[in-house]
């Protein structure tokens, strides 16, 4: 353990560097050249260290990446599955506003640098310490790194599960919670759009001939806001609503998007119907549903809390206490957790300001965060 921790420590200056290099490549969703670039320099690391990469180009989105470690001793075991994600929600151009910078407080800032550039080079830096000390792992190591979590992992998802399909576990390197805490659940996600059709008529002329699609919006916005059940932690939100065309038109069409979480399938199940179920309340006016579940709940299962407790006893081995919680946010570790795979998220470093201007992390979390990491793919 400790030859683990002074192995980080003595390299602490080479992995902020490389994380900075990371941070300096932007790779936001769907800049398809970018996202190949830093899908080649990270395996050309992987290479370098022993790993079978597979770069799997995405036209439109970028490159998704496969990496596989094994041994001759733990080719017959089930694998380890890390999940991680290359992109972020940073448009080019927002290091010239947020550059790199590293604090006296001991803090890195950087555009994606919390979601996570540093957990994708704890990963790099954790299979390259069990390379070059001679480790081995009980298990082999599969990593796969995505291009397009950020915009709901639309082309990944197949990829998720069959990378995960008869893994003992899944870690995923996202952000932790603020104050280094692990995520054992995470909500279910759904998206929608909700179209009211109307017909248009002069407002001033003839507004008896106008069916109004904002006014029948306006109806199912407030049904649709009669679905959240805040004890149970389902939530409904519109969050985006349009329409219209100009003032003196009746509008003849109307949009909302809306954003639904819960905690349980049943949960979303209930929500999910009421939706598909809505019906006009203007004569005349006509609805159009589209969307539906894009991530499934990552329920705090008996799974999930065992792989957490078997993590927190290597944490308390190193010298730290490792907490856990549930969040609303969604990533790709639901996807395996319902799968039924152990999942364990939020392993990246420690920081704050995940999509926000002050996104950092804090330097001196960088040693203990990749020796738990390398001892949970030596003893998962
Ligand atoms: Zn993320």
């Amino acid at each position: 353990m400790t030859l683990l921790h002074d192995h980080f420590e003595k390299r602490q200056e080479s992995i902020l560097s490389f994380i900075r290099d990371l941070v300096e490549m932007e790779t936001p969703s769907r800049e398809e050249v970018r996202l190949n670039e830093m899908a080649g320099l990270v395996a050309e690391r992987f290479r370098a260290i022993g790993g079978q990469v597979e770069q799997l180009p995405e036209p439109g989105y970028g490159t998704h990446l496969v990496a596989n470690f094994a041994s001759a001793e733990n080719r017959d075991q089930s694998h380890i599955l890390v999940l991680g994600h290359l992109d972020t929600v940073w448009p080019v151009g927002t290091l010239k506003r947020l550059p790199f910078r590293v604090t006296p407080e001991g803090t890195a800032h950087g555009p994606g640098i919390f979601d996570m550039k540093s957990g994708v080079t704890l990963t790099i830096e954790a299979l390259s310490a069990i390379r070059s000390l001679g480790l081995g792992t009980k298990r082999p190591v599969r990593v796969l790194f995505t291009c397009d979590e950020e915009i709901g992992s639309r082309t990944s998802r197949p990829l998720v599960e069959r990378e995960a399909r008869g893994a003992a576990a899944a870690l995923v390197i996202e952000p932790p919670i603020t104050g280094g805490i692990v995520k054992t659940g995470r909500k279910g996600i759904g998206v929608f759009t909700i179209r009211a059709i109307g017909r248009a008529a002069h407002a001033g002329l003839d507004p008896s001939k106008g069916i109004n699609a904002i006014v029948e919006l306006a109806h199912q916005t407030l049904r649709l806001a009669a679905l959240n059940d805040i004890e149970k932690g389902t939530t409904v939100s519109v969050g985006i609503f349009t329409g219209g065309t100009a003032l003196n038109v009746v509008p003849a069409e109307a949009a909302a998007k809306v954003d639904v979480r819960f905690w349980t399938e049943a949960d979303g199940e209930r929500v999910v119907s009421a939706i598909r179920g809505l019906k006009p309340v203007l004569e005349g006016s006509d609805l159009e549903v589209t969307g539906g579940i894009n991530r499934p709940p990552m329920q705090r299962s008996e799974k999930n809390l065992a792989l957490f407790n078997h993590a927190r006893s290597v944490a308390a081995e190193i010298g730290f206490e490792l907490k856990e919680q549930a969040v609303g946010g969604g990533s790709d570790g639901n996807f395996t957790s319902a799968m039924g795979i152990a999942t364990l998220d939020g392993l990246g470093v420690d920081g704050a300001g995940a999509h926000a201007d002050n996104e950092h992390i804090r330097i001196a979390d960088i040693t203990r965060r990749a020796t738990l990491l390398t001892r949970l793919l030596q003893t998962v």
